[in-house]
This record gives C-alpha cells, sequence and structure tokens, in this order.
C-alpha cells in the first residue's frame, strides 16, 4: 500500500509542504484537509477589515495539479497511537502513516468580555465581519479601538484609518507599540499613525470589553463603538488534547528535523510548532517562518522514506515587513537571529517592498 501522508491545515506552511511532498514522492499518497476549499492570504486579513477583495485560489485545483487529494473539513480529533484524524465531514477517521500538523494560530484569548463583544483580524470570517461593523460604524463617524500594539494591532490600525477617514481609530497598548522593531523603525511607525489621526495610547493595558467600550488596568474607561482585539496569537488545542507533546502554549514540541518530540510519525510547521531558528529563539509567527518550514518539512520527509538522512535547516531572518496602509510602510532589516538593526526603508518604497513580498509568499504557497 502506498504511505499515506495527510496534511492538517492548508495554510502558508501546510500547502507549501503538501505541494512539495505530492511532486517528489509520487509513489505515495498525500491529502490535504482544511476547513474551506480556497486558501486564505492571511496576512492581507487586515486589508479584508478594511475593504479589499483578495484573490481567490481553489485548494481542489491547486493540489490536483500536483497530485494531492483535498478533504474539506475540520480535524476535530487526532488519535496518534492508532494514526487517525478524525473530520467533521467525514463518516470515518482518516488514517495516515505520516501527519503534518499546519493549523497555524488562532487570535489569543482576551480578557472578560473579548470573545463576546470584540472582533479579530486572526480569521477570514471575523475579518468580513470586521469590514461590515467598521463600514456602519464610519457612516456615524464613530471609534473603533485596537487592543494590541505588535505589528498586527498596528497595521490593522493604519490600514482602518487609512480607509475609513471619518473612523476616529485608537491603538491601544499594554506597552510601546512596535516594541520588537528599531528606534528608527518605531519612530516611523508612531509618526506614520500620527499622520493617518491614529491616537496612540501607550501603557494602556485592557482588563475587559464592554459592548461600547473597553476598561483599563487602574479603572478608566475608553469609549468606543467597536473593539478589536489584536494583541497577540494562540494555538489550537488539537495535539495538546491528543496528548502529543506541546510547548510554548500548546504548539507541537519538535527536534530540529520539525518531528515531533513525542510521536516519530508526526511532523508539525508553521505557526503551530515550537520551532527554534538562530540562537535558539523561538521562530517567529510569520510567513517567513512558514513557508521555509513547510519545505523543508516536506524534505526531511522524503529524505527519511527513501532512506536517506535530512539535511539540516539553514534558515536565516533577513528583514519584517510592516504595513501601514496602502501608501506606507517599513521594512526592518534584521539579524539571522531576528533582532532588529537600525536599517529601515520606509515611505512608499516600503510599502511596494511590503506589496512585492506578500504577493511573493501567496505565490510559493499555492504556485499560482
Ligand atoms: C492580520 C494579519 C497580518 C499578518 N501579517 C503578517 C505579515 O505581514 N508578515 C508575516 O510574515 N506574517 C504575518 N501574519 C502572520 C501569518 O499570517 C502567519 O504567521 C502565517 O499565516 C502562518 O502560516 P501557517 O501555515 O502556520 O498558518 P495559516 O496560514 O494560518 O494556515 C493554517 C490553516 O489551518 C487551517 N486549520 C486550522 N484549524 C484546523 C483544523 N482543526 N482542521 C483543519 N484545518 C485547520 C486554517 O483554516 C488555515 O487554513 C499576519 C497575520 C494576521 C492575522
Amino acid at each position: 500500500m502506498a504511505h499515506r501522508i495527510v496534511v492538517v491545515g492548508a495554510g502558508y506552511s501546510g500547502l507549501r509542504a503538501a505541494r512539495r511532498l505530492a511532486r517528489s514522492l509520487p509513489e505515495a499518497s498525500v491529502t490535504v484537509v482544511n476547513p474551506r476549499a480556497q486558501f486564505v492570504e492571511r496576512v492581507r486579513l487586515h486589508q479584508v477589515a478594511a475593504g479589499y477583495r483578495p484573490r481567490e485560489y481553489a485548494l481542489p485545483d491547486l493540489l490536483r495539479a500536483d497530485g494531492a487529494e483535498f478533504v474539506v473539513g475540520t480535524a476535530q480529533t487526532l488519535d496518534p497511537r492508532g494514526r487517525l484524524l478524525g473530520v467533521d465531514t467525514l463518516a470515518e477517521p482518516l488514517p495516515y502513516d505520516t501527519l503534518v500538523y499546519a493549523l497555524g494560530s488562532v487570535a489569543q484569548a482576551g480578557p472578560a468580555g473579548a470573545a463576546e463583544h470584540a472582533v479579530t483580524v486572526a480569521d477570514p470570517g471575523q475579518a468580513r465581519l470586521l469590514r461590515d461593523r467598521v463600514d456602519s460604524l464610519a457612516r456615524e463617524r464613530g471609534t473603533v479601538a485596537v487592543v494590541g500594539g505588535g505589528l498586527t494591532g498596528i497595521e490593522t490600525a493604519a490600514e482602518l484609518a487609512e480607509s475609513h477617514p471619518e473612523l476616529r481609530v485608537r491603538l491601544l497598548s499594554a506597552g510601546e507599540p512596535g516594541s520588537t522593531l528599531s528606534d528608527r523603525g518605531r519612530r516611523h511607525v508612531l509618526a506614520t499613525l500620527h499622520r493617518l489621526g491614529v491616537e496612540v495610547c501607550p501603557e494602556a493595558k485592557v482588563v475587559a470589553v464592554y459592548p461600547e467600550g473597553v476598561e483599563l488596568a487602574g479603572g478608566a474607561r475608553v469609549e468606543a463603538g467597536l473593539t478589536v482585539w489584536a494583541s497577540g496569537f494562540g494555538v489550537p488545542d488539537l495535539a495538546q488534547r491528543a496528548g502529543i507533546a506541546v510547548a510554548d502554549g500548546g504548539r507541537v514540541a519538535v527536534d530540529s528535523s520539525l518531528r515531533s518530540l513525542s510521536h516519530s510519525d508526526v511532523y508539525a510547521v508553521g505557526d503551530s510548532a515550537a520551532a527554534h531558528g538562530p540562537g535558539g529563539r523561538p521562530m517567529r509567527l510569520s510567513c517567513a517562518t512558514a513557508l521555509p518550514l513547510g519545505r523543508y518539512a516536506a524534505d526531511v520527509i522524503a529524505a527519511r522514506l527513501h532512506g536517506r538522512s535530512p539535511r539540516e535547516l539553514r534558515f536565516r531572518y533577513l528583514i519584517q515587513c510592516v504595513s501601514l496602509g496602502r501608501r506606507d510602510g517599513l521594512i526592518q532589516f534584521v539579524a539571522g537571529d531576528d533582532s532588529p538593526h537600525e536599517k529601515v526603508v520606509t515611505g512608499s518604497g516600503a510599502a511596494a517592498i511590503k506589496e512585492r513580498v506578500v504577493r511573493y509568499a501567496a505565490r510559493s504557497a499555492t504556485g499560482r
């Protein structure tokens, strides 16, 4: 019987891995499971919230072209002893010999009231909901509070302020926004947010969310007709529930070949892998990580099935790309371990570079 490889999750890392596996192992069967039949360019979801219509990529067609099968469905259970993946749309669990775990990440849970009253930009359904609510709020000249001073919060606040100038946009950050950037990078981000009319509130730790705004540590209230929760990412708990060894808040603990530390027939890639990069630092949740990891896991699996030792992962970060609306941005140069240099590119040149990088990422995943 052909070796059965199941890839669960068809984002940047899973799709990259699946297509490469199908091409390099024509003798194996490769099946991909994903809740939607479309590939989602997740790095554009803040743009979707601002009204952008993303390009459609049909997963069944993409995968068929490389010789892989596609199942639309959500994996709900995983039995690593029996090597069975339970999928909500299948009557019988899906058996595998090798599993590639590529579930990505989800919005980090917020404080009291966040689940009921805040929206996120972490998945396409939420991004579309945010788009609809922002449109009606803008007509009333209302206020939106974006919670989270990391890159996702910054990109979202800038995008909403530029696309809806009649909206009042507040960015609430527990510390200084953009704290992972260099001083020059951070100065440019703050100047651009100011130019776009975003009210930046540093040292504003949100402890509760209400329909009409948020409460800060210390008791002050900030009014907002809509709250966007963008304060970081967690991961789905499928692996943890299945008894697979996890680290870093539920990410699959892997060795340097991305193989699970507890189950040798499971590999993890992308945001849901607790992988370590140069200098032993946890890898950034990003396409810059997800795509090379997807490709590398495919090569490791193919090498082992062919009886060869896999090559080592050679990996260095080069830049971080931040969009600040459609006409401005920041390219932050970084050392191989992702720590920032002072060198940056800003303005429309940076926006153009970021757009090229985003297109390249989609092309690397989809092949289109
Ligand atoms: C608004 C926003 C902006 C971002 N901007 C950038 C940026 O500028 N640069 C950058 O590098 N990164 C950016 N990121 C982060 C980047 O999107 C992620 O790091 C990247 O998508 C990770 O790829 P992945 O393959 O691990 O996961 P994903 O691309 O999230 O794919 C995971 C897939 O698994 C599927 N899945 C989940 N659960 C199940 C299940 N139970 N069963 C089956 N399938 C499942 C999901 O539906 C999805 O299709 C941004 C993220 C967001 C939300």
